[in-house]
């Protein structure tokens, strides 16, 4: 638009508002294509912005809605990976831990982790010693405290809930936690978007067409409104296929003159389920995460605590069935309940107890042959020139952790493959939008103005939500009191937050609300009670229909069922 007068500006303008966000995308030209929105989709689309690539994301569903919002939420150097010698990997990673606690200093919080060793197990005392040392050198220029071994005795002054049957002793040492993965990758799309970059959810790419040596358009889909469009791709546009488990099946959509391709005939991605519980706190439970060698199988897990609430997980197994539709069978249910119950005798836990599920799946590497916790964690860029098309990559692996490295890797190879030149990576210093320190002035004017409004608790909540931006949050209450009133009286949650999600925070659906722009679903009874204010709250401010927030709640009730209440809930109410 730059030159143009002001009606012409106008004008534009008016014609883009009548066209759809597909129409509009096919109207202009793109030098970078990336598809999927989870977090490593989200670190490409900010780093390429940012860096003044014209981007364009694409994501089929709510940004973040793959694996990205059922890891473990932990930013780690992966201590486990030690022990297959992948050293490179860890300093990677615990280098990338310390970039995320600058810039992300309101999401990404340190965890102090305890290991419990037992005699009977595999992991004896001096492995795990030689593991923290190991640790704390390859993290050297951290700001985290190094690591203290505890013997016995201490370890059970501290810890005395703990099973003392063949204990030797511990380990504690520092990794961190990003309670909210979901803001994490959402605010790396935000800050994409206010650079520039045009981003998509709800929108599927069908197919990608391949001409000569190129990949030359994508057919997509709008998920909402059922058009399909040909979005041409200019004749020097990357495209970038950071579609995580899915990545094979983008791989096989790939056709070219109108018939499907073989550019792409080995698979890439070999994916483990995990899954995971969210219980209440319990007897024994601790006041760290515990990170604990399973006594059925030898395998690691942890229990964390998390908003309130136990996190505990997880399993690990192939998975080859429906990668839209994953849920924790009961079988791994039963298995975390046992292990911790293990471990703290006195928890007593329960199918009862289990107040959510999640599961979803790591996309590793194709490794037919090894067993899943044995898979690298490694990720790889995958050019496909290899394979005759010369403007593709698609990126296999790739942890929460490693996802600014891995945007700035993608971003590197795709100003190689336009012939230019690439400008500094900003992302390791530049801080997300809602980035903001304790002692930041604007907490304390924030309190000072609502404080005769709003719980302080729930001002607090809101800055370990959104940090900087819950001054964005907060304003909304100025023009409606309504707005500044609990969600449900059992949380600090206000209803303007239901507001700033899909005014501002790109929330299509009640699920986009309820489990990634916050975590209500989780805290609550999977967050049905809280339908019924939800949708007063839309249909008052957001203008959604009566029909809309019907098909809305029905959507929801349906997501819960398929992806968190466990199948002995299901069969018990049925
Ligand atoms: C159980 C478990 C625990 C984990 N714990 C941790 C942890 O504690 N720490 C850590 O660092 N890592 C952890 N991980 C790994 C980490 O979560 C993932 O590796 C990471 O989130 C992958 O992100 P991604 O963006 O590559 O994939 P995803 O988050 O899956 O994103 C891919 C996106 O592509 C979209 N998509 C797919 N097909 C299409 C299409 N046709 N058109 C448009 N969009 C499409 C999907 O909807 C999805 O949103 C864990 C993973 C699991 C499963």
């Amino acid at each position: 638009m730059v030159g143009s007068t002001d009606n012409e500006k106008l004008l534009l303008m008016s014609e883009m508002l009548i066209m759809s966000s597909l129409q509009v995308v096919n109207n202009n030209t793109y030098d970078l294509v990336v598809i999927g929105g989870g977090i490593n989709g989200a670190g490409v689309v900010r780093d390429a912005a940012l860096r003044g690539l014209k981007t364009l994301l694409i994501e089929k569903n709510d940004f973040s809605s793959g694996s990205t919002s059922w890891s473990t939420r932990l930013i780690h150097g992966g201590l486990r990976y030690l022990e297959s010698f992948e050293f490179s990997l860890v300093r990677e990673s615990l280098r990338e831990r310390e970039i995320l606690l600058h810039i992300a200093p309101h999401l990404v919080k340190p965890l102090l982790l305890t290991i419990p060793i037992y005699r009977d197990r595999s992991r004896p005392y001096w492995k795990i010693q030689a593991g923290m040392l190991l640790y704390d050198t390859l993290s050297f220029d951290k700001t985290l405290l190094s690591h203290r071994m505890l013997p016995k005795r201490k370890f059970l002054q501290l810890f005395p809930e703990l099973d003392p049957e063949g204990l030797h002793g511990g380990a504690q040492y520092y990794d961190c936690q990003v309670a909210y993965a979901e803001r994490l990758c959402l605010e790396n799309i935000l800050s994409a978007q206010a650079a520039g970059a045009t981003v998509l959810n709800y929108t599927k790419v069908k197919r990608l067409h391949q001409q000569g040596t190129r990949i030359d358009s994508l057919t997509c889909f709008d998920c909402f409104t059922g058009e399909e469009v040909t979005v041409k791709l200019s004749d020097r546009a990357v495209v970038v296929n950071t579609s995580g488990p899915w990545v094979d099946q983008i791989l096989e959509s790939i056709t070219s003159n109108g018939s499907t391709s073989n550019s792409s005939e080995s698979k890439k991605i070999g994916a483990t389920k995990g899954s995971h519980i969210i219980v209440d706190p319990f007897p024994g439970a601790p006041m760290t995460a515990l990170y604990v060698e399973a006594k059925t199988d030898g395998r690691p897990f942890f229990i964390i605590p998390w908003l309130g609430k136990y996190l505990i997980g997880t399993t690990d197994k192939r998975f080859q069935g429906n990668l839209d539709q994953i849920k924790a069978d009961n079988s791994e249910i039963d298995y975390l309940l046992t292990e911790t119950n293990r471990i703290i005798p006195i928890a007593h836990l329960s199918r009862h107890d289990v107040k959510f599920t999640y599961s979803g799946v790591r996309p590793l590497p194709w490794e037919e042959s090894k067993q899943p916790g044995k898979i690298t964690r490694k990720h790889i860029l995958y050019d496909h020139a290899k394979e005759g098309i010369a403007n593709l990559i698609s990126l296999i692996g790739g942890k929460l952790t490693t996802y600014r490295q891995v945007g700035e890797e993608i971003v590197d190879a795709v100003y190689q493959k336009l012939g230019q030149q690439a400008p500094p990576c900003p992302t390791k210093e530049k801080p997300l939008p809602g980035a903001i320190l304790p002692n930041d002035p604007r907490l304390k004017k924030a309190f000072d103005e609502y404080n005769n409004v709003i719980p302080s608790t729930s001002i607090h909540h809101l800055f370990s939500i959104y940090g900087a931006r819950t001054i964005e949050v907060l304003a909304l209450t100025d023009h409606s009191s309504d707005l500044a009133e609990p969600i449900t009286p059992e949380l600090p949650d206000i209803k303007a937050q239901i507001v700033y999600a899909v005014n501002s925070e790109l929330a299509r659906t009640l699920v986009d609300i309820t489990r990634r722009r916050t975590s209500l679903a989780m805290l609550t009874h999977y967050g049905l009670d809280l339908l019924p204010v939800m949708t007063e709250i839309l249909g008052k401010h957001c203008g959604w229909s009566a029909e809309d927030c019907d098909r809305q709640i029905e959507d929801y009730r349906t997501y819960i069922q398929e992806n968190c209440i466990p199948d002995y809930e299901l069969s018990r109410e049925s």
